[in-house]
């Protein structure tokens, strides 16, 4: 089966806490090397929902874990997780959904305890096939492409798991001629946890594909009085400056679009590169502003 959709009819809520719908797990593959240790563990999972949950790339399902937290005492809250297939799910046959999750770890700044397993990411990441998966959403209207996405520019940046809803949506947009052009930055601490690279790797064969890494922890930022960042890392705002006459180019026309998606915060790194790219373009107002108002820039993190 195959789900089409246009902006007016976009899913939403179909599932909610009260009313959720069960799926079934089908596959839980590691999408990493564990030579840093746990907290590099990212698992991609697939979810069975026999054609009961319509959704888009870029949007989000909620995971209810199931029992009681023991931190409240209550049923556990639903986590938010961007879906990682095109719509039509891994399998091509509209049956499924896939997420990407890492291994989370907190530290309480009560107790002191540290390396805290997050419960909802562990419980996702310890899935086995044939385990029910208590599902909701799906949500979200604003990180989808466009209707008329095929001749517009795009520049997708992700930090770690945030790579989640590219996969969908690029898939979908090189499966459907797409002609305009595509910039991916992809922030990952190591080399060797590149989320789905080989599959990226292969749009490569697309001339209108640029498939820009930035490796954190292997990689020195060579300009850091210009583009600061922790510890002189490599950044995705370092890639995204020295690409800035491209990418000034690129937004120069009226209807691209820039997606953030990732770590809370990374916004604040990059939009002053954005400033600075429009700033280099001869654009007098905030640049950032002036995107959000025309509805070019999108951002989801969390
Ligand atoms: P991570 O491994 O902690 O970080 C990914 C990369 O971003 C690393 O190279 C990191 O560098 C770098 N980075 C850190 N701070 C940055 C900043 N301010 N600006 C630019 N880059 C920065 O990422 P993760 O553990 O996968 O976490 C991803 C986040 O995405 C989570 O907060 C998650 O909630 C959110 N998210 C997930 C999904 C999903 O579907 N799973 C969807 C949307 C959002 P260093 O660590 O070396 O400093």
């Amino acid at each position: 089966m195959t789900f089409l959709f246009m902006s007016a009819n976009i899913p939403v809520n179909l599932y909610t806490v009260q009313k959720p719908l069960v799926g079934v797990t089908v596959e839980n593959k590691s999408l990493t090397t564990l030579s840093h240790g746990p907290k590099n563990d990212v698992r991609h999972v697939v979810i069975r929902h026999k054609e009961k949950l319509p959704y888009l790339p870029g949007q989000s399902v909620g995971v209810i874990m199931p029992g009681i937290d023991p931190l409240t005492g209550k049923p556990h809250k639903l986590r938010l997780y961007s879906v990682a297939s095109v719509r039509n799910g891994d399998f091509g046959d509209g049956q499924t959904v896939s997420l990407c999750v890492v291994r989370h770890f907190w530290d309480n700044p009560k107790t002191g305890e540290k390396g805290i397993p997050g419960l909802s990411s562990n419980y996702l990441c310890d899935l086995k096939k044939g385990d029910l998966v208590t599902l909701t959403g799906p949500v979200g209207r604003h990180f989808l492409l466009p209707d008329d996405f095929k001749n517009r520019d795009f520049i997708f940046v992700a930090t770690g798991t945030g790579i989640a809803p590219y996969r969908g949506m690029l898939k979908e947009m090189f499966e459907a001629g797409f002609e305009g052009r595509v910039w991916l930055y992809f922030g990952v601490q190591y080399g060797d946890v590149v989320l789905y690279d080989k599959e990226f790797e292969t749009y490569r064969k697309h001339k209108n594909f640029f498939y820009i890494k930035a490796i954190s922890r292997e990689e020195k930022n060579p300009i850091p009085s210009v583009i600061p960042t922790r510890e002189n890392r490599m950044y995705v705002q370092v890639k995204m400056y020295q690409d800035c006459k491209a990418l000034g180019e690129t937004l120069a026309k009226k209807d691209s679009m820039v997606y953030l998606c990732g770590l809370k915060g990374m916004e604040a790194g990059i939009f002053p590169v954005l400033e600075k790219i429009g700033a280099e373009f001869g654009v007098k107002e905030s640049f950032v502003a002036k995107l959000k108002a025309e509805q070019r820039l999108r951002v989801e993190v969390y």
